[in-house]
């Protein structure tokens, strides 16, 4: 199974940086960021997401 992109709710603070980055794969939802296609990007795309993540909330899962 390809690793998924992960968001901690607990930590995310609903900045929108990811889902800038990566509209395809991170929306929204409520005041935190939801994965909406885990599949949805590039894995490197993911991974700029998760680079510029200010609070460090997205990680990859196996
Ligand atoms: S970049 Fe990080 S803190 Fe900002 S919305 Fe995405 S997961 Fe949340």
């Amino acid at each position: 199974m390809p690793r998924v992109p992960f968001v901690d709710s607990d930590l995310c603070t609903g900045c929108e940086l990811c889902v800038e980055t990566v509209p395809s794969v991170f929306q929204i939802e409520g005041d935190v960021a939801t994965i909406i296609d885990p599949e949805g990007a590039s894995d490197d795309e993911i991974q700029e997401a998760i680079d510029n993540c200010p609070v460090e909330a997205i990680s990859w899962q196996e």
